[in-house]
This record gives structure tokens, sequence and C-alpha cells, in this order.
């Protein structure tokens, strides 16, 4: 039997999938109880890294970095999708003949109404699903080769509203992996959580509530900055969050954000397209299909479905 489509569990869903792609499957799905269906292919070489295929061996990065041609290093989080379709059942095309690529350190919004596949490219590209047909390339690797772990590292996605743990604010930026203090310290401080988080009356110790009760919608999203900025992720993707906050905390997190694109290649989910006028590229999605893309100002001159929606919503402001 076919059910139909719910978007309140559509929401739950993203919220747990993408959360599950981010870092630690394992762990959050453990907790989310959110079946992970997609395991390493038995001949993925494990031992396998992207640093290796772009550049041999991680000593020639290591030289790279001290010798004056450091500018010319390739840089990387190149995402390449190549004639990419992908169905949830059946034919029910829901991305269809996606091929794009998006450059070493560029910055691209997704725009495009509710349901036209911008969860389903992040998904795709977090390999929570494998494209019906075509390859999703990252630094030339197509992710199916990739071990899972590898993949993760690479990628950081950053929710509406981080998700957190029941546990200390610790364990919420490390998410249980290795790090020492101070390099959770940095973190916390590059992204501009430090303040709040000193301010706890155990600091880092202190225990947070599952859902984050006890801690503002801002500080959760600082946090979730903080989570993505320790693991040093060639690609951030951003869930750009709805809520409201008040001027000081968006300017916070503005900043705090600003600093965190610096040198990544950048995926943004948009919601307003006031915070995405910046961008390098805003690509235009409607029912899957990729149907205008360019700079703002390059949208707004072709007078498509970007400059209507833009026209319309600053109507509404
Ligand atoms: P957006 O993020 O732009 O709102 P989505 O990628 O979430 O769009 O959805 C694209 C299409 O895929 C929609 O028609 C949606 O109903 C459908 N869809 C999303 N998730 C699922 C799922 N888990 N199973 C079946 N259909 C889905």
């Amino acid at each position: 039997a076919q059910r139909l489509f719910d978007p309140l569990k559509d929401f739950a869903e993203k919220f747990t999938v993408i959360q599950a792609g981010f870092t630690a499957i394992e762990r959050v799905s453990d907790i989310l109880d959110e079946p992970i269906e997609i395991r390493d292919r038995p001949t993925v070489n494990t031992r396998f890294s992207m640093f290796d295929a772009k550049f041999g061996y991680i000593d020639e990065i290591a030289a790279d970095l001290e010798s004056e041609n450091f500018q010319t290093t390739p840089e990387l989080g190149e995402i390449r999708f190549e004639h990419v379709w992908f169905a949830y059942k059946d034919d029910d095309y829901v991305i269809k003949d996606l091929d794009f690529v998006i450059h070493p350190g560029e910055k691209v919004a997704l725009v495009g109404p509710t349901g036209a596949g911008k969860s389903s490219i992040i998904r795709l590209l977090c390999r929570l699903y494998e494209p019906t047909q075509g390859r999703i390339l990252v630094d030339g690797v197509d992710i199916r080769e990739l071990p899972q772990a590898e993949l993760r590292r690479y990628l950081a996605v950053i929710l509406q509203e981080g998700f957190l743990f029941a546990g200390d604010v610790k364990s919420n930026i490390t998410l249980g992996d290795r790090y020492t203090l101070e390099e959770i310290e940095e973190a916390a401080q590059k992204t501009n959580v430090a303040q709040f988080i000193e301010q706890l009356p155990l600091g880092y110790d202190t225990q947070l509530r599952e859902r984050g009760t006890n801690i503002s919608s801002g500080e959760k999203q600082l946090l979730a900055f903080a989570r993505a900025a320790i693991r040093n992720p060639q690609i951030l993707i951003l869930d750009e969050a709805t809520a409201s906050l008040d001027v000081g905390t968006e300017a916070l997190i503005q900043e705090a954000l600003n600093q965190l694109l610096v040198k990544r290649t950048a995926i943004i989910i948009a919601h307003r397209l006031s915070t995405i006028r910046n961008v390098d590229r805003i690509f235009v999605l409607k029912r899957g299909e990729l149907i205008e893309q360019g700079s703002h100002d390059e949208l707004l001159q072709q007078g498509g479905m970007y400059a209507t929606l833009h026209n319309l919503q600053m109507l509404g402001t």
C-alpha cells in the first residue's frame, strides 16, 4: 500500500536522516532508531583516503604547506554531480538529471519551493541514499568508492536546529570523538560559543538536556557550528535556520558562520532569499530539476523564477 506523504513526518525524517549523515552514523542511529541502509561495499579499500587520492602522500601536503608554492596547491572540496537521477520509490523521480560542478571553496545556495529536492540532494551527497542513475564525485572520487567514515570526515552538515544529546557540552561538540580540551576550546572560540559556555555553571562539563531545553536556539546553533568546526571539514552543508533570533544573536551567528565558511566549499539550503545575496552561485530547483543558476545579480537580470520569488519577498518585507 502506498502511504501518503506527511510533511510533519518528512520534517522529522529530514532532521534525523541528515543528522545521521553528518558525523557519527552509528551513534546517532542508535539513539534515533534510524536504520542506515547503505554500507561500505566489500570492495571499498577502507585505508583509502581522499587526501591520498588527490596528493599521493600526506607528507607531500606537509611539504607543500611549508613551501612557497602553497598558494598554487590545488584546493580540495570539489563536488560533481554527473547526470544524477534519483527516486525514493519506483520511477517517481525527485532528482532529474542533475549535472553540475561546485568548485573548491565555492559557496552555493539551493533555493526552491518545498519538495523541490533540496534535502534529497544533500542526502545523496552524504550517501544516505544512492543515485538511481549517474554519479556523485567529491574531489574526483565516486563517493560509492569511499569508506563512509572518510566521507563523514570530509563533509559536515549543520542543521537548522542543532541536535543535542543528553550529555555535557564537551561531548556535544566532540560527539565522542577524541579531541583535546584545547581543540574543543578553540572550536568554541572560533564559533562565538565560548563566551556562552564559559558562563555556564560547570563550563564545558555542564550537562545539556536532550532537546536542549536549557539553552536558547541561537546557542544551539553556535554549538552546532563548533561541532562542525572541530572536524575541520572540507565541505560544509548548512540548512539555514528559519527561527527568528534577536539581532545580537543573529550577528554573532553570521560572524561565526562567515569564519566557518572561509576556505571551505559550502552548500546552503536557503529559506530566506535575503541571506544568500553574497553566495557565489544560486541554484534554483523545481520538481527535482535545476532550472536556473547564477549569481544574485545574474538571476535578477534573467527575470526568471528567482527574480519573481525575490520580488515577492521584497514586497512582503
Ligand atoms: P525539499 O528539501 O526541497 O523540500 P525534498 O528533497 O525533501 O525537497 O523532497 C523532494 C521530493 O521527494 C518531494 O516530492 C518529497 O515528497 C519526496 N520525498 C522526500 N523524502 C522522501 C522519502 N523519504 N520517501 C519518499 N518521498 C520522499
